[in-house]
């Protein structure tokens, strides 16, 4: 990748806002329509596929403080009834739903995200891993994940996760400099964070992670090659390097970050440039938009074949499974449909209380949705687009599917961004760096809902 010159004036020219493809229809389409009525009849019809394996999401929004350039749903309490009380919410959500699935469903992948999952202490999590296995079938050789601040870790804990189950794990770590540390609210020392991640390895956990955000207050190319430098010394099997967002009108917490000490764009794109640089150079593959695996981690195998899925979980190597998900804020993904929990803690607790699903909005995708999913997704992890993708399920070449759309998509020939294959569009190493550009062509709801959200830019 390091022969791909980008300037500043190209950057400028396609560093566009757009969705990042994590769903299609992106959230901005989806309506309040669609409630527990809807959810409730995707439920069913999950129930007449029995032979259908399924993934968990948990979300468990808790926090002991609130990180300044945090974007995600997150509680900050310093109190575990609080934690209990929630837990008792769960139980009552897996009881409302879990009927609707009819047989005990097989589950493949499990992942607890958050806010941050090892808030909840040992008998917590012992509880909630108790009404998961009461409810499902959750496969001895599945993905078993969750998401673990090193900041409010211990050795003994990761020893109880492992003992639980868990044989993924990936650690917080944004940044180490003290000095961006500080800028973010995030205090973080770089010894506790080792600690843990060589713990983690010699308890066994066969997958080691690591996220990192690039475009932080205070991050320097210098401060960052650092930041690099040592994420690399603990060679975890995957990196997430994620752009941070700067919106503090959908996040108020970011008004508290110093706008004049966010890299320019420029200076963001170079340091995700060193990130593919510095990783590539030690034996990590630059996966999907903002990811690293090491070469030999079967997310980079499955991305050189061409076999590369996404959910809202990330990325996988398995195709999309069904999943259900609990929690405030969680979005399910099932039998062509999407719906997103209550993400207000109160609400999402009376919804529950009252015996409601507590869906707040959601999308029923039609056949050309579908359609579209699977090219749209296709392109943003696979980098290529076969003419024969839509044959199997859809009867009819990509020509044909996707028509004047697709034409349109061509036109980025000319900007070197791919190039027309006998057999397939293919995405060339410049054209990956704005791969959303070529996806919205493609994406029939986006006249619609641009005008309703402002999406992140590609830096
Ligand atoms: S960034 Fe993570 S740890 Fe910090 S407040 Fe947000 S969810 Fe919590």
């Amino acid at each position: 990748m390091s022969d791909v010159v980008i300037t500043p004036e190209v950057l400028a020219r396609y560093n566009k806002p757009g969705p990042r493809y994590t769903s299609y229809p992106t959230v901005p389409a989806w309506t309040e329509e669609f409630g527990e009525a809807e959810y409730r009849e995707a439920l069913n019809d999950l129930a007449t596929r029995t032979e259908d394996p399924i993934s968990l999401y948990v979300h468990l929004p808790f926090c002991a403080e609130r990180c300044t350039y945090c974007g995600c749903n997150a509680t900050v309490t310093t109190r575990t009834d609080v934690v209990d009380k929630y837990l008792d919410h769960l139980e009552q959500e897996l009881a409302l739903v879990v009927p609707q699935m009819g047989a005990q469903r097989r589950v493949v992948q499990m992942h607890w995200g958050g806010g941050t999952p090892n808030f909840l202490n040992q008998p917590q999590m012992e509880r909630l891993v108790g009404l998961l296995n009461k409810h499902f079938a959750i496969d001895s050789d599945g993905e078993v994940a969750i998401e673990f601040d090193p900041r409010i870790g211990s050795v003994e804990q990761l020893e109880q996760i492992r003992e639980l189950g868990f044989n993924r794990i990936s650690f917080g770590v944004q940044d180490i400099n003290p000095v961006v540390q500080e800028a973010i609210g995030r205090i973080q020392p770089f010894e506790q964070t080792e600690k843990l991640f060589r713990a983690s390895r010699e308890l066994g956990f066969s997958s080691v992670n690591v996220d990192m955000v690039y475009g932080l207050p205070k991050q320097t190319d210098e401060s960052f090659r650092d930041t690099l430098l040592a994420i690399r010394d603990l060679r975890p099997d995957r990196i997430a390097c994620f752009s941070y967002a700067h919106v503090p009108w959908v996040k108020p917490n970011q008004k508290l970050i110093d706008v004049t000490a966010l890299p320019d764009t420029f200076t963001k794109f170079s340091l995700f440039r060193m990130a593919i640089d510095m990783m590539g150079e030690v034996g990590y593959d630059w996966v999907g938009m903002d990811h690293f695996a090491q070469r030999d981690d079967e997310l980079a195998i499955a991305a050189r074949e061409r076999r590369l899925h996404r959910n809202f979980m990330g990325y996988t190597t398995r195709p999309a499974s069904n999943m259900i998900a609990f929690g405030m804020s969680s979005i399910s993904d099932l039998v062509g449909r999407f719906a997103q929990n209550e993400p207000h803690l109160g609400k999402y607790q009376k919804m529950v209380a009252a015996g409601k699903l507590p869906i707040v909005k959601g999308y029923k995708l039609t056949e050309d949705d579908l359609m579209r999913r699977q090219v749209i997704l296709h392109l943003m992890c696979n980098l290529e687009l076969p003419y024969d993708l839509t044959r199997t399920n859809y009867g009819m070449s990509l020509q044909d599917a996707l028509g004047e759309d697709l034409e349109r998509m061509e036109a980025y020939v000319e900007d070197g961004f791919i190039e027309l294959l006998p057999d397939r569009i293919q995405v060339t190493p410049l054209g990956r760096f704005f791969v959303r550009l070529l996806a919205m062509e493609l994406d029939a709801h986006l006249a619609k809902t641009s005008q309703r959200i402002a999406f992140s830019k590609t830096v």
